[in-house]
């Protein structure tokens, strides 16, 4: 009840929900509580969450922030959903985001703009701004978000709060609406490193339900020691002090960081990741080739809306997919199937996989020296509302610390390092080996 009158009062201004399931959550939360009065308590049990709107929930619409899934309801939960559920968690309602996970600022959802509640003028980061939003405003205690380039850590990272990507394969990824299946991966955004473990160890392991999440063991987040940080090795990229664009606050916020961590024992030295400079080209021809192969399944004729309008089927596809998709997700499909028709495969999509090897390969390396690699998550703080808008390029290239870590398939964790001067967060990105997120939450615990 404490959080359905936080979001009462306070999401006509943050804008974070577009379902609020207030029935169900008070249902599921009645049923929490006879649980816990028979002893039968479960890490999550009556812990109200949400949940980002391109999670299918059954019986619960799931738009994605799109007009194309407006009157969408799934038939069946998607496998994270229904472990919280087993872990005992309510479901608070559904969280805004850029249409289809495209975006980087929550100002592209196909409903409404979300508002960062740090300064309501300020973007709240995307694409998972609404999860990263209602968890910083107490609109629920923890939420989960997707991240196919950043959209966990970036909005994570401007609204003070804990998000992690975890490892690709490490949570199964049936029942998310797909973005670009190589790079999707889902994971918790909390108020605490602790937090986030927790849920972490609710949604994590394999799933015969998805052929790419991975049966390696799952540690027990949630109990992993706190200590001190004396036999670790943290690498700092030499690119990344130098990349474009960089703020200056962020940068000081950042070295005081790596200063607080060696203070804790642990050895900082100098790594490269000589292709830095080549993750956002990659990252946009393999993205936007992904999601126009996927999003060809809205046709008007097996989901979503359909337009009534025209009577032959060519009609139909073209109307329907010109007024069921915003702008930005139309620029993602041209893109991408520009980069995908027949003489360009090999020039495009075929040549940023092999520099995406590269990238791969570059961490492969750097881990060879380094148990975990800090960075920004994003090179300013939270901008303004509309300062992207007309520009989807400055957009994009704001990406430049996050997509990385997709393209490479390795865990990243934002965690809240230090304020600008006008008071919005700052995060603080670690990235570990392929499963290796304990070392990322044990890195971040020294920050709580
Ligand atoms: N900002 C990136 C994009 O627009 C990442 C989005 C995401 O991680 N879903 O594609």
């Amino acid at each position: 009840r404490a959080v359905l009158d936080r979001i009462d009062a306070v999401d006509g201004k943050v804008g974070a929900y577009l379902t609020v399931d207030a029935d169900g959550a008070l249902d599921q939360a009645q049923a929490a509580d006879h649980r816990l009065a028979a002893g039968d308590a479960q890490p999550l049990t009556g812990i109200p969450l949400g949940i980002k709107d391109l999670m299918c929930t059954r019986g619960l619409r799931t738009t994605c922030a799109s007009k194309m899934l407006e009157n969408f309801v799934p038939p069946y939960d998607a496998t994270v959903v229904t472990r919280l559920k087993n872990a005992g968690a309510v479901i608070v309602g559904k969280l805004n985001m850029d249409e289809f996970a495209m975006g980087s600022t929550t100002e592209h959802s196909g409903f409404q703009v979300t508002r960062n509640p740090w300064n309501l003028d300020r973007i709240p980061g995307g694409s998972s701004g609404g999860s990263a939003a209602a968890v910083s405003a107490d609109m629920c205690l923890g939420a989960l978000g997707s991240d196919t380039g950043g959209s966990i850590r970036q909005p994570a990272s401007h609204c003070g709060v804990v998000g992690i990507k975890p490892t690709y394969g490490r949570v199964s990824r049936f029942g998310l609406v797909a973005f670009a299946s190589s790079l999707d991966q889902i994971g918790p955004l909390g108020k605490t490193v602790a937090d986030c473990a927790i849920m972490l160890d609710a949604i994590a392991g394999h799933d015969p339900k998805d052929s790419t999440s991975v049966a390696e063991p799952v540690p027990a987040f949630a109990s992993i020691a706190e200590g001190g940080l004396a036999d670790v090795v943290v690498g700092i990229p030499k690119e990344f002090s130098q990349a474009q664009g960089l703020d200056p606050q962020v940068g000081a916020a950042v070295e005081r960081a790596v200063a607080t961590i060696e203070s804790l024992g642990a050895r900082c030295i100098e790594v490269s990741l000589p292709h830095t400079d080549h993750a956002v080209a990659a990252y946009y021809v393999i993205a936007p080739s992904e999601a126009s192969s996927n999003l060809a399944r809205y046709d008007g004729v097996k989901y979503g809306a359909r337009d009534k309008t025209q009577t032959d089927l060519l009609g139909m596809y073209r109307r329907t997919r010109s007024q069921g998709f915003g702008a930005e997700v139309q620029r993602r499909i041209i893109l991408g199937t520009y980069a995908l028709s027949a003489g360009y495969y090999d020039a495009y999509y075929g040549k940023a996989s092999q520099v995406r090897t590269l990238i791969k390969n570059d961490f492969q390396s750097a881990f060879a020296s380094c148990d975990a690699i800090l960075s920004p998550v994003a090179p300013t703080p939270a901008y303004p509302i509309g300062a992207t808008l007309e520009d989807p390029l400055t957009m994009y290239l704001s990406d430049i610390f996050t997509l990385s870590a997709n393209l490479a398939g390795i865990p990243g964790i934002s965690v809240p390092c230090g304020f600008s001067d006008d008071g919005l967060p700052i995060g603080l990105q670690v990235m570990g080996r392929h499963f290796n997120e304990a070392m990322l939450f044990k890195i971040a615990r020294a920050f709580e």
